[in-house]
């Protein structure tokens, strides 16, 4: 059985140690919430990039559609020109001019209608991949709103758990809970009370003195010779 003054330090200690797992796992909030950011962003991108696929076809139908206008301008042009020369051969050459433009139009629009299919099935490919990232971004939006609640939560938890640990202190010996306090701050893994069996620290699983041995069996306080746990028989 532990003394007396240690019951009380143990009820402590085991509130302490869950505090500590709570605190600790309160970081897990934060790193989920950027987990989804990072989904939410891919997946804006990948949105952004379909849009573009469509709005680089849309561009260069623009571009086709000007090319053949600008070839068409020429025509009325060279046809004007046609009118007012006076040799044969010259003429003969601005039909030849016309000519070849009339086919560079009939290819232009040839591409283009093919270019029109792509655009039509481009963009109805858009609009289901708008669909299924907007359904994606609406689940991770609530995701988001979950792990807010969720942290919410445990932060009210955590204060009845802080107020729980603050009580536990007053039960407490105070030249006792300073000694523990600074062992809170020395050993870097919790527990900082363990138990002494066989000789053997309940921290560090190594054998303590027999000085040691005998001052824990009197209910002293006393401490682990390799570990600096402060030790209690069990
Ligand atoms: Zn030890």
């Amino acid at each position: 059985m532990p003394s007396n003054q240690m019951i009380p330090l143990l009820a402590l200690q085991s509130r302490d140690l869950e505090l500590r797992k709570a605190v600790l796992s309160l970081q897990s909030f934060p790193q989920e919430r950027e987990r989804i950011e990072g989904e939410m962003a891919k997946e804006r991108q990948r949105l952004e990039s379909a849009r573009n696929n469509v709005r680089e076809s849309e561009v260069l139908r623009e571009r086709m559609e000007s090319d053949a206008e600008a070839a068409a301008d020429k025509i009325r042009k060279l046809k004007n020109q046609q009118l007012e020369v006076r040799k044969n051969e010259e003429y003969q050459a601005l039909t030849h001019e016309i000519d070849s433009l009339k086919l560079r139009i009939d290819e232009i629009e040839e591409k283009e209608i093919i270019l029109l299919d792509e655009i039509e099935e481009e963009k109805a490919a858009l609009a289901v991949t708008e669909q299924a990232i907007e359904k994606e971004l609406e689940a991770h939006r609530k995701t988001l709103a979950r792990i807010d609640a969720d942290e919410a939560d445990f932060r009210e938890r955590l204060s009845g758990m802080k107020e729980d640990v603050e009580g536990r202190r007053a039960e407490v010996d105070a030249d006792l809970l300073s000694k523990y306090d600074s062992l809170w701050k020395q050993i870097k893994r919790p527990p900082v009370l363990v138990p002494l069996a066989n000789h053997t620290c309940g921290g560090c699983h190594l054998r303590v003195s027999n000085e040691i041995d005998a001052e824990v069996q009197a209910f002293n306080v006393a401490y682990c010779d390799s570990c600096g746990r402060m030790l209690f028989v069990e």
